[in-house]
């Protein structure tokens, strides 16, 4: 199949199971009543927005997550490439030191580790595989670069080490070609997760605490009033609440196109993700799921799809420089997000009034990070709703 045959979308929605599937479904808020109230309204139900409904309602608030879209998963939760990672979108040498932002990087580590503890119980349904992740340097200034990363991360109590090329091939069990490699470092805890899997999860959690989810809800308006909040959707319902999260997440306003594809292939067990170090030929490969699934790279214009072809070409020919085995093989998906993302971009709360926040800056590396914000902004705003925990 040629990349322009593919269509325009991830692997998750074809290997996700029919359970996981039947939990992303949503009702939609046309069978409300025109008028809704509620402690907080949640606008948005991507990863950020729904972990911030589940601790709300864990703390015993209600609580209402406004989706625009007709099903969850369709933002860029569930169109990312599938990577568990913890910090943000940048190296830890480059992220401003005592920002906020900094101390994502401890906090996502928590929570990863978090998330890989749930994944064990039996009754999880999130799909993770801790394989660990490799950054692969292929030139010298890259690997003197490897070198204070590795250092920044375990001054900052990550773990991280610095491994040969032969050792790196090993851990892959040889599927990647390392002989452009200088040196590796090791991420051990990083993973692979089926992204539909974990907002099915956050979605879950917030319903069995008394939280609602409702499709087709955009909202257009969000106004003060004497209780606290008017939310207004374009549908004309309104919902009366006492506190406000804004969580539309990246793809509203987006400043660029970012580009993922995936081949059908069989990986060898516990393979780890990988990247390359050098940001001028940057992705990121991710085995798990019958996939190897590709995405970063340079980013495109949002608003089109004509350069997609070149853009995908180009993915398909890196990823067959490492992968020797796909050398006569066409990717199976392939798929373009339009995002917000700039080099220097902070996932952030902002405050935009009392009892009102807003969780910004995911970009293009955002499932821990928007975890973590969403738990955050219900602690900021819990205190003052005395809520009775659930
Ligand atoms: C191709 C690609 C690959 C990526 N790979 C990774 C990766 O491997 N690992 C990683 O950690 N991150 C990755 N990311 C980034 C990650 O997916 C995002 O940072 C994260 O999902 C953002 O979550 P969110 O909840 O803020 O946004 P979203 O998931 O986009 O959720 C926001 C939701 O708000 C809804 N919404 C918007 N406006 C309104 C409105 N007015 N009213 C009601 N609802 C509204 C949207 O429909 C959407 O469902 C990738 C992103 C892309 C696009």
């Amino acid at each position: 199949m040629s990349v322009a045959a593919v269509l325009n979308q991830a692997p998750w929605r074809d290997t996700a199971s029919e359970n996981v599937l039947s939990h992303l479904q949503l009702p939609s808020i046309d069978g409300m009543p025109d008028s809704l109230s509620y402690d907080v309204a949640i606008i948005g139900g991507g990863m950020a927005g729904l972990s911030a409904a589940q601790a709300f309602a864990r703390k015993g608030a209600s609580v209402v997550v406004l989706e625009a879209q007709s099903a969850l998963a369709l933002g860029a939760s569930g169109r990312n490439a599938g990577i568990l990672c913890a910090g943000i979108n940048m190296p830890i040498t480059y992220t401003p030191k005592g920002s906020r932002a900094a101390q994502l990087w401890s906090d996502t580590q928590r929570k990863l580790f978090e998330v890989l503890e749930e994944a064990k119980e039996e009754s999880s349904l999130i799909d993770v595989k801790r394989v660990g992740a490799m950054c692969l340097a292929t030139s010298k200034t890259a690997a003197a670069r490897l070198k204070r990363e590795t250092s920044a991360r375990l001054g900052h109590g990550m773990t991280a080490e610095l491994i040969s090329p032969a050792d790196a091939a090993k851990l892959s069990g040889e599927f990647i070609n390392v002989k452009n490699v200088f040196s590796a470092m090791l991420l051990p805890d990083e993973g692979a997760i089926h992204p539909f899997t974990l907002i099915a999860t956050l979605a879950n959690r917030a319903r069995r605490y008394g939280g609602q989810i409702y499709g087709e809800a955009r909202v257009e308006n969000i106004d003060k009033s004497p209780r606290g909040y008017t939310v207004r959707t374009v549908k004309g319902k309104t919902i009366e609440c006492r506190a406000v999260v804004s969580a539309i997440g990246p793809l509203e306003a987006p400043t660029g196109r970012i580009f993922a594809l995936a081949f059908k292939v069989e990986i060898p067990v516990n393979c780890p993700v990988w990247w390359d170090a050098n940001p001028y030929i940057y992705y990121d490969y991710r085995p798990g799921n019958g996939c190897l699934t590709v995405s970063g790279g340079r980013y495109g214009n949002p608003g089109t799809d004509k350069f997609d072809q070149q853009y995908h070409s180009k993915m398909a020919e890196a990823t067959r420089q490492w992968v020797p085995s796909l050398q006569k093989k066409e990717p199976d998906y392939c798929w373009g997000v339009d995002l917000h993302v700039a080099p220097d971009l902070l996932p952030e709360i902002v405050e935009r009034g009392d009892n009102c926040l807003s969780i910004q800056g995911l970009g293009a590396l955002g499932v821990l990070p928007g975890l973590v914000l969403g738990e955050q902004v219900a602690d900021q705003i819990a205190a003052s709703l005395s809520l009775t925990q659930k």
